[in-house]
């Protein structure tokens, strides 16, 4: 399936970069997983290979053990960012999304065992499903915004953006030192707590603030 970035229902002329995402970035997500709250941002990166529509399907890998839904805020960045502050990655920003960064946590466990990096839990292909764009100005504040999944029809995550250990303008900021974001790269900003597996025929509703729910279903 191919991808392409959308702003406010029309298609953008951006490539569909990276995304840069953040581990346990709520604390009640952290404790859930039994990790301790990191005292800076975990960071880790998926390639653009990995990003799919959210709706109306998507697929989740076969007989690699449970895949977890992560159901996370996302930013579509519109100018590079390098080494920036608070005030720059606002500028950055072009849009609010929603997506889900799904994990194959049983091969995460297994790799985190042994000490070993987490990408093929991570980083596979379809491994990051997400919803279009809506300009900035139609999240009153990304810092407080609500976001939700149901699952077959009962709440797995709700969440609100300002139970971020790292709030979203710090964390771009902070991920601008280590990561040049370019236009077309995605954040996903962390998972609330409720991450659980998903199963093929799931039907899910993600939202985001005021926004209309999305739906979609697991192949
Ligand atoms: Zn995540």
């Amino acid at each position: 399936m191919s991808y392409q970035h959308i702003l406010d229902g029309k298609k953008l002329d951006l490539p569909v970069g990276k995304v840069v995402c953040v581990g346990r970035n709520y604390a009640e997500h952290a404790k859930e997983l039994n990790n301790p709250v990191p005292t800076s941002p975990i960071l880790f990166m998926k390639p653009s290979t990995a990003v799919v529509a959210l709706e109306p399907g998507f697929a989740i890998p076969q007989n690699q053990g449970e895949c977890h839904h992560e159901l996370e805020m996302s930013v579509l960045i519109g100018q590079p960012l390098k080494s920036a502050d608070e005030a720059g990655a606002k500028k950055a920003v072009l849009g609010f999304g929603i997506g889900l960064d799904l994990t194959l946590r049983d091969l995460q466990n297994k790799l985190k065992e042994k000490s070993h990096p987490w990408e093929v839990a991570k980083a596979f292909d379809g491994a990051n499903p997400l919803s279009g764009f809506v300009s900035t100005d139609r999240i009153a504040d990304p810092e407080h915004t609500e976001i939700e999944l149901t699952v077959n029809g009962a709440v797995r995550q709700k969440g609100n953006t300002s139970d971020m250990i790292t709030p979203v303008y710090k964390l771009l900021a902070f991920m601008s030192r280590h990561f040049t974001l370019l236009p077309g790269d995605v954040v996903m900003t962390g998972t609330p707590a409720g991450v659980a597996a998903l199963q093929v025929g799931d039907q899910l509703v993600l939202r985001l603030g005021d926004l209309p729910a999305l739906s979609t279903v697991v192949r």
